[in-house]
C-alpha cells in the first residue's frame, strides 16, 4: 500500500504522528500513516510555490496532455483505486468501480479540454489610443482540503481545475480516508513536472491550518463542513486569501400530489440513501403534499426496509457503513433525539446494528415538523424525514427556511409548477423529477451556508483565476 507523501516530486514518509486509516466496515485498521510535520507542510508549500512560474507558463495544450495522461492511469487502475475506495470508506466495491472511477477520470478530461477554452471577455479601445484586454490567469499556490465521503471524487474535482488553469497545489485528503489520494501520488509524480502537484497526509488541526495559514497558500479550496468552512476563514482572514467553500447541506425534495410516486419513491431509495446517505447533496428533507401523504410514506418505508446494508466486497450490498464510530454515535443522536417526540414515527430502521463495523439503519422518520431538529440540520447518514405540506407556497417557504443552500428537487407532472419553483428556491442547484445527476459541464456548488464558488464546468475552472486587465498605449 502506498503510504508516502508526495512533495517536490518526491514520495516520502510522513515524519509527523502515526495515525491508524480504519476499514469502517469492521472497524479495524487497514494501515498506519505517518502525518506530515510542520517542515514537511511547509516544503510542499514552497516546492508548489517554486513550480508556480514554470507550470503556470506551460501552453494549454500541454497542461491538457498532461491531465489526459492521468485520467488514462486512473482508468488503467480503476480495480484497484475502487478496491482502496470501497476497503477505506467501507462503500460498495461496485460503486466505487462503476460509478465513482469513470466519474473521476471523466473529471480530468473535462479540465484538460477545458484549459484550451479558458479566455478573457473583452478586447478593445475603451479609452482613445489604449487598447485593453482581459485575461484570466492562474492564482498561484492553493491549497487544497478534500472530506471522507467521495476521497478520490473530491480530490479529483479540486486537482483538476485547479491545475488546468496554471495553479499548483498541495492537497491535503481526508486523514480517515487517504488511501486513493495516495496511490495516485505515484502517478501524480512520474506525470507531473516535481512540485506541481504534492499531497501531504493529516488531521485538520496539525496539518491543515498549517497548509492553510501558509503565507505562500493564496487560495484554499474546501469541501467539508460548514464549521471547518468558517474555522478557515477566520484562521486565514488578515492574510486575504481567495476562498472556494464546498460546505454541508440538507437538500429539500418536494413531492407534489400530481407527482409520479412511484418514481419519487425510487428516486429516494436510491438519491437519499446513495454512499449510507454520507453525502452533501443527499435528498434527505422531504415534503410531501397532503393528497399523497399517506401512501407516500408507507410506500417509501418499504422501499427504504428493502435496502440491503453489508459489507462493501459483498455484491449484494447497496449501503455501507458509517465512516467512523462517532459519526455513527452523531447520526444515532439524531435520530433519538427525533424518535422521542410524540409527533414523529419510525417508519422504518431507527437504530444502529450491533458489530464491530459503524453501520446504521437506512431510516426513514414521517411526521417530522419544520422547526424539527432532524428538518433543520445535516445528518449526512442514511436517515430521512417526511413532512407533509398544503400547498406550493408552503412547501416553497419551508424549502427555502434553511441555513444551507446546496440541492433540491421537486417532483410534479405540472410543467409550469416545476419552473415557478426552480425559479424560486434558493439552492445552488435544483432537479426536477430526479435528484443527485451530477456531470462535468454543470456547475456544482451552494448559496447561504452551503458555500461559494463552483467545483467542475467552465465556472470551477474560472473560480481558480483571477480577471486581470492589460492596457496598451499606443
Ligand atoms: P470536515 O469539515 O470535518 O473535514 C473536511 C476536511 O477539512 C478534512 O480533510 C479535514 O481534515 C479538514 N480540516 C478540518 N479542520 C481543518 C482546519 N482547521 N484547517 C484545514 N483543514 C481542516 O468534513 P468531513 O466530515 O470530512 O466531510 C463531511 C462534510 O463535507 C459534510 O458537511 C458535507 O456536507 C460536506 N461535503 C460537501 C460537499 C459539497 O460539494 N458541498 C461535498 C462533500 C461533502
Amino acid at each position: 500500500m502506498q503510504t508516502k507523501l508526495l512533495i517536490n516530486g518526491q514520495l516520502i514518509a510522513g515524519e509527523g504522528e502515526s495515525l491508524a486509516v480504519l476499514n469502517p466496515s469492521l472497524g479495524a485498521p487497514l494501515v498506519q500513516i505517518a502525518e506530515a510535520s510542520e517542515a514537511q507542510v511547509d516544503a510542499a508549500v514552497r516546492a508548489a510555490d517554486a513550480a508556480f512560474d514554470g507550470w503556470s507558463q506551460t501552453a494549454p495544450k500541454d497542461r491538457a496532455m498532461l491531465l489526459l495522461r492521468l485520467a488514462d492511469r486512473i482508468e488503467a487502475h480503476a480495480e484497484e483505486l475502487a478496491k482502496l475506495e470501497s476497503d477505506n470508506c467501507g462503500k460498495p466495491f461496485g460503486a466505487a468501480l462503476n460509478d465513482e472511477i469513470p466519474a473521476i477520470a471523466d473529471v480530468f478530461r473535462y479540465f484538460a479540454g477545458a484549459s484550451r477554452c479558458l479566455s478573457g471577455s473583452a478586447a478593445g479601445e475603451y479609452l482613445p489610443g489604449h487598447t485593453s484586454m482581459i485575461r484570466r490567469d492562474p492564482l498561484g499556490v492553493v491549497a487544497s482540503i478534500a472530506p471522507w465521503n467521495y476521497p478520490l471524487m473530491m480530490a479529483a474535482w479540486k486537482l483538476a481545475p485547479a491545475l488546468a488553469a496554471g495553479n499548483t497545489v498541495v492537497l491535503k485528503p481526508s486523514e480517515q480516508t487517504p488511501l486513493t489520494a495516495l496511490k495516485v501520488a505515484e502517478f501524480l509524480a512520474e506525470i507531473f513536472p516535481a512540485g506541481v502537484v504534492n499531497i501531504v497526509f493529516g488531521r485538520g488541526a496539525s496539518v491543515g491550518t498549517p497548509l492553510v495559514t501558509h503565507a505562500r497558500v493564496r487560495m484554499v479550496s474546501l469541501t467539508g463542513s460548514i464549521a471547518t468552512g468558517a474555522n478557515i476563514i477566520s484562521s486565514t482572514a488578515a492574510s486575504v486569501k481567495r476562498m472556494h467553500m464546498e460546505l454541508g447541506g440538507k437538500a429539500p425534495v418536494l413531492i407534489f400530489d400530481d407527482a409520479d410516486i412511484e418514481a419519487a419513491v425510487e428516486g429516494i431509495r436510491t438519491f437519499g440513501f446513495y454512499n449510507a446517505g454520507q453525502d452533501c447533496t443527499a435528498a434527505c428533507r422531504i415534503y410531501a403534499q397532503k393528497g399523497i401523504y399517506e401512501k407516500f410514506v408507507a410506500a417509501l418505508g418499504d422501499a427504504v426496509g428493502s435496502l440491503k446494508t453489508g459489507l462493501q466486497n459483498d455484491a449484494a450490498t447497496e449501503l455501507g457503513p458509517l465512516i467512523t464510530a462517532q459519526h455513527r454515535d452523531r447520526v444515532s443522536g439524531f435520530v433519538e433525539r427525533a424518535s422521542g417526540q410524540s409527533h414523529i414515527e419510525v417508519v422504518t430502521g431507527g437504530k444502529a446494528v450491533a458489530g464491530d463495523g459503524f453501520f446504521f439503519q437506512p431510516t426513514v422518520l414521517a411526521g417530522a415538523q419544520q422547526d424539527d431538529e432532524i428538518v433543520r440540520n445535516e445528518v449526512f447518514g442514511p436517515v430521512v424525514s417526511v413532512t407533509p405540506f398544503d400547498d406550493e407556497l408552503q412547501a416553497l417557504t419551508w424549502a427555502n427556511d434553511s441555513d444551507y443552500g446546496l440541492a433540491s428537487s421537486i417532483w410534479t407532472r405540472d410543467v409550469g409548477r416545476a419552473h415557478r419553483l426552480s425559479a424560486r428556491l434558493q439552492y445552488g442547484c435544483t432537479w426536477v423529477n430526479t435528484h443527485f445527476m451530477l456531470v462535468s459541464e454543470m456547475p456544482h456548488g451552494g448559496v447561504k451556508r452551503s458555500g461559494y464558488g463552483k467545483d467542475m464546468s467552465m465556472y470551477g475552472l474560472e473560480d481558480y483565476t483571477a480577471v486581470r486587465h492589460v492596457m496598451f498605449k499606443h
